[in-house]
């Protein structure tokens, strides 16, 4: 599932700067979050780093995005080619996700 953010937000801007995969920004009316570029943080955190910090509680699991954790890491891969430590995590199949918890 991609996280999205719900019409709640009250535009704070705390969750920009936490997302890995810089997926959020100021939208026309709230913040969003690109699901092309949300991984729900697999491959960096356990958790979606989002959500841990919204005051609100307004970054949820979007139901229709469905997606598996192998696709969500596979992503992340794509996404961060440079990341030696990210890279690696994934070969060894030893990465943080929320799957995992
Ligand atoms: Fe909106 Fe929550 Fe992000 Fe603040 S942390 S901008 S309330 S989604």
């Amino acid at each position: 599932m991609a996280t999205y953010i719900t019409e709640d937000c009250i535009n704070c801007g705390a969750c920009e700067p936490e997302c890995p995969n810089e997926a959020i920004s100021e939208g026309d009316e709230i913040y969003v979050i690109d699901p092309e570029l949300c991984t729900e943080c697999v491959g960096f955190y356990d958790h979606e780093a989002c959500q841990a910090v919204c005051p609100v509680e307004c970054c949820l699991p979007n139901p229709q995005i469905v997606e598996t954790e192998e696709a969500l890491i596979a992503r992340a891969i794509k996404l961060h080619p440079d990341d030696a430590d990210l890279q690696k995590r994934a070969a060894e199949n030893d990465y943080p996700s929320r799957f995992r918890k």
